[in-house]
């Protein structure tokens, strides 16, 4: 017997601006809230994500917003340098990273460098 449940997720832009995803398929009973999942972007590359709380859910269906970090204590495996972070462009460790989004619409940090070209040019993947 497994545990494992099947939920497909993908990136969603909510009503307030902020990114959340939709999840479907098999929801835990308990709900998604604290739950860590699983998100497929456009390109086929997968993000882990963790579900912050169920705006929505039907049963099948739940528009959730998500946390970039998890708020427990438990997982502080590499704190960045305040401001700084591997920037999701050019992979290399920056500092001042800023908010932006790929050419999917990916959410992500960027570089100043990778911040100054046009949002079609960058790709998270
Ligand atoms: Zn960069």
């Amino acid at each position: 017997m497994t545990t494992t449940t099947t939920i497909t997720a993908s990136f969603k832009k909510l009503r307030s601006g902020e990114w959340g995803i939709t999840a479907k398929g098999n929801l835990p009973a308990a709900g998604l809230a604290g739950q860590y999942l699983r998100v497929e972007k456009k390109s086929g590359e997968t993000n882990t994500v963790y579900v912050d709380r169920v705006l929505w859910t039907d049963g099948a269906t739940a528009i959730c917003t998500i946390a970039t970090m998890p708020r427990t204590s438990e997982q502080k495996a590499s704190p960045a340098p305040s401001g700084g972070g591997i920037c999701d462009e050019c992979e290399r460790p920056r500092r001042g990273l800023v908010d932006a989004s790929d050419s999917s619409g990916i959410p992500g940090r960027v570089c100043s460098q990778c911040a100054a070209m046009p949002a079609s040019m960058r790709s998270f993947a």
